[in-house]
């Protein structure tokens, strides 16, 4: 036999109803097997007072008495489930009412208005319930948001080097173009910018879902930073700003992967030197604690105070047309952030237009 799948509001109606009738009926139960010995009792006592009571007149006392009885029972029985049954559907309104607009917000979140919030509630659980609700809506509506900016960012950035990929293969095919090494050069840089871009994201998507292994060992930073400086100098520019390592000789070791931390370098090192003409490119370490600190101290363009909060944002670049100039995709430090997050340590910036940046983040020691 299947049970009838009834409302919320019915059963809590019904559950009140009947805890009312159960009460109720033990209460008449229980009276009217004790009420003729009782009014028995309290005649016999009469008597003993010295009232005088025939035997018909008892037993007509008695009939009258349950009759009265019986007709007051039955009167309380209707109104105080008339009572019972007003009271019952007003609590099972107030419950059912937050449960329903829960209900109604919940369908035009799941249609796609993903600004829809619950408001605060009476009841403390219902109250907790929708503040979950909010926590969780908010969240969906994060990465709702961060999905669309990707596909709109990313089609953007793909669009730039096809339309210039396909613009110069179709001067070729029709002519119009003629073949040369300044051609094939350009052609060249455009699919390189591609294949970075499609690296980079890579990277990043791999960073942001947490598949990116960083396998932490006991590092020694001096190696690894005289080689990158090493490296990076011979990129400079006689003209050009100096690279420069302050490395004190009470720096220990560090908790790290080694692939994923000179990853950071070349990222934050390749940055300054994009961003400076002149002056001086400094890597210095402090001790600070259980942390090493590392900064990219650069005497470059800086960055505005406007621009510096976005600076970790995937795809952002201070100017658009000029960065992507230098070969630049916008993802670096987005990278960057997250590679450092992965190895518990955060980064942050310091800038001034004009006069320089310097980027600092930390690792922990062993
Ligand atoms: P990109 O590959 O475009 O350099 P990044 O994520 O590494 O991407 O950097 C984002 C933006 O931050 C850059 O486009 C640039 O405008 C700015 N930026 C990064 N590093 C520096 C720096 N050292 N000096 C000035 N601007 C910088």
């Amino acid at each position: 036999m299947s049970i009838p799948k009834l409302r919320l509001g019915t059963r809590l109606f019904l559950s009140h109803i009947a805890v009312m009738l159960v009460g109720f009926g033990s209460f008449i139960v229980i009276s009217k097997l004790s009420f003729p010995e009782q009014v028995t009792l309290h005649l016999t006592t009469l008597e003993k007072r010295g009232y005088v009571i025939f035997t018909s007149s008892r037993s007509y006392l008695l009939k009258g008495f349950e009759n009265v009885w019986d007709r007051s029972a039955a009167w309380s029985l209707l109104s105080g489930i008339s009572a019972a049954g007003i009271v019952s559907y007003w609590f099972s309104q107030r419950i059912m009412q937050p449960l329903n607009q829960m209900k109604d917000i919940t369908h035009e979140f799941a249609s796609g208005h993903l600004e829809q919030r619950m408001p605060s509630l009476d009841i403390p659980e219902l109250n907790q319930l929708s503040h979950s609700f909010n926590y969780m809506a908010t969240s969906l509506e994060g990465v709702e948001k961060r999905r669309r900016e990707l596909i709109s960012d990313l089609t953007h950035e793909l669009r730039t080097p096809l339309t210039v990929v396909r613009g110069y293969l179709e001067g070729l095919a029709d002519g119009t173009l003629s073949p040369c090494d300044e051609l094939y050069e350009k052609l060249v840089r455009e699919t390189r910018r591609l294949e970075r871009l499609t690296f980079d994201l890579q990277e990043l998507s791999k960073a942001e879902a947490g598949h990116l292994l960083v396998n932490p060992q006991a590092i020694n930073l001096q190696p690894l930073l005289n080689s990158l400086v090493e490296k990076f100098s011979e990129q400079l520019l006689d003209d050009g700003p100096v690279l420069e390592l302050d490395y004190p000789s009470d720096i220990p070791l560090v908790l790290g992967d080694l692939d994923r931390i000179e990853q950071i370098l070349i990222n934050l090192i390749g940055n300054a030197i994009r961003y400076t003409n002149e002056g001086k490119i400094q890597i210095k370490l402090q001790k600070d604690n259980k942390w090493i600190w590392i900064s990219i101290i650069d005497s470059g363009i800086g960055i505005s105070n406007e621009d510096l909060p976005h600076i970790f944002e995937r795809f952002w670049r201070v100017d658009k047309s000029r960065s992507s100039g230098f070969g630049g995709t916008g993802i670096g430090l987005a990278i960057v952030k997250r590679l450092i997050e992965l190895h518990n340590g955060r980064i942050i910036v310091e800038s001034e237009l004009g006069k320089g940046s310097t980027f600092s983040f930390c690792l922990p020691t062993i």
